[in-house]
């Protein structure tokens, strides 16, 4: 039925522009490459308008329906983001199964692509004949971490961050538990026990696609793509970053790197959500100054009581601005640049001014500054961003990491410092040297030309194999 049709995918991307960016770029090059046609099913949760305008500049190969609204005004206030996002997907499996159902009639429907939250709406899938695939927009760690956790959730009595020693996933660089995912820190959180969940549904897809490269994690891709009989074949198809965004209407800070020496300019932005507090707003302010170097500093308003506090939004709550030293601006407007809220980050990385990252290592971010061969200096804030940090300052090397007080506070002298270290000193020669390296890697795996790189290949095998769905 339907087999004349261009084959069609549906993908079900969950709440937050760090979920939809990864997953939109995998169906692009699945409709221009590969002849897809698909289909996104968003949710009126993350209905910001900054999604609205990056939905409405994918391709015409690429549709997007939204899914109603869900209850969820039962939870606590203090509910996780991780809760709110594991239940929006649970609760919307009827609207679910009759937009897929509809599909299935109407479109020659192959697949369906649900990401690391979505894992309760494979049954759905499963149930209508479609078979599930799961989308990670992170790394090998992070996803290893996850395939054990069943097993270490059953096996360990304390919490994480009490544990002994690091915790040692296969091929990876050991995890201090205090460095775990964020919603593992707490085992009695209702966050915790959504992780369990999914770790276990995992297990369920017909195969992972992870937005990574063998170069960049060779040791755990060696382990992890080889086939177990236990798990879904897991496919490495990344580095896949955000191409052919809407033109940037506010390009102010671009003109203003224009004029900066080149690879002058310290980037600064914590992801599409991550917040400060409004003490570390002031030393970073303050370090940033004493350090002297060149910045552009995309800012959102501080937040004391959460991390992640614009994740639904991506926009800043009030005036960032107020926040800021008296007199920060004025003082520094030779040597600095301050947006509110949203810097058009692909074009600035790629900008040749631009010499360092101070990055929360959202995943997408790490990946971006590698393809642009920038490196970086890791400030982690929530999610899965304190794992990459070890991995991206320990393992690859990419990144130096800053010593925080005893109070989680980093201090003006010290982001002095590591600034002046990342752009002009020893250990910022070695670290660039490296993001160079990587930035061939990644370039590589993902050519297109002539036989391929690694990940091109892998995802070109995929897409052949659901073609011979139906
Ligand atoms: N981003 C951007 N401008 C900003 C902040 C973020 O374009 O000011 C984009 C960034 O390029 C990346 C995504 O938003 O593609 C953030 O994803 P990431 O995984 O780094 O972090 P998350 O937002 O999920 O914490």
């Amino acid at each position: 039925k339907n087999g004349a049709q261009s084959p069609h995918i549906a993908i079900l991307p969950t709440p937050g522009m760090g979920h939809l960016i990864p997953i939109a770029e995998l169906a692009k090059v699945l409709a221009t490459r590969h002849g897809f046609s698909v289909t996104f099913i968003t949710f009126s949760e993350s209905a910001s308008p900054a999604q609205k305008a990056f939905l409405d500049a994918l391709p015409t190969t690429i549709n997007s329906t939204r899914l109603p609204p869900v209850h969820l005004t039962d939870l606590p206030a203090d509910a996780a983001i991780e809760t709110l996002i594991s239940l929006a997907p649970l609760r919307s499996i009827p609207a679910l199964r009759s937009i897929l159902a509809d599909l299935k009639n109407t479109t020659n429907l192959v697949a369906f692509v649900a990401d690391l939250f979505g894992g309760d709406t494979f049954d759905v899938a499963r149930e209508l004949g479609v078979p599930p695939y799961m989308f990670f927009p992170s790394n090998l760690m992070l996803l290893s971490l996850m395939l054990h956790l069943p097993e270490l959730d059953a096996t360990t009595t304390c919490e994480y961050r009490d544990l002994p020693a690091p915790l040692e996933l296969p091929g990876c660089v050991p995890i201090p538990g205090a460095e775990l995912l964020h919603p593992l820190q707490d085992r009695s959180n209702e966050s915790y026990s959504w992780m369990v969940h999914h770790a276990r549904k995992y297990r369920e897809a017909d195969g992972i696609l992870v937005n990574t490269f063998a170069d960049l994690e060779p040791e755990a891709a060696k382990i992890l793509t080889q086939r177990q009989p236990d798990l879904p074949p897991i496919h490495l198809v990344g580095p896949l970053v955000q191409t052919g965004q809407p033109a940037v209407e506010n390009c102010a800070c671009l003109s203003w790197l224009d004029e900066q020496p080149s690879g002058s300019v310290l980037f600064i932005s914590f992801g599409s959500g991550g917040t400060l507090t409004c003490e570390q707003t002031t030393e970073l302010a303050c370090g940033l100054e004493m350090s002297g170097q060149r910045f552009l500093w995309a800012i959102r308003s501080p937040s004391d009581s959460e991390s992640n506090a614009s994740y639904f939004t991506a926009t800043s709550k009030g005036d960032p601005f107020a926040y800021l030293p008296e007199g920060f601006l004025e003082r520094t407007k030779k040597l600095g640049m301050v947006v509110p809220s949203w810097a058009p980050q692909m074009q600035v990385l790629a900008h040749s001014a631009t010499g360092g990252f101070l990055s929360h290592c959202g995943w997408n971010s790490t990946l971006e500054s590698i393809m642009h061969g920038v490196p970086m200096i890791c400030w982690p804030l929530y999610a899965e961003q304190r794992m990459n940090a070890v991995m991206l300052s320990e393992g690859t090397k990419l990144a130096m990491r800053p010593k925080c007080r005893e109070d989680g506070v980093c201090g003006r002298e010290e982001i002095s410092r590591i600034v002046k270290e990342l752009m002009e000193g020893e250990q910022g020669k070695k670290v660039r040297g490296r993001a160079r390296d990587l930035q061939a890697a990644a370039v590589k795996a993902i050519d297109n030309h002539g036989d391929g790189g690694a990940s091109c290949k892998t995802l070109a095998d995929v897409a052949d194999n659901l073609k011979k769905i139906n």
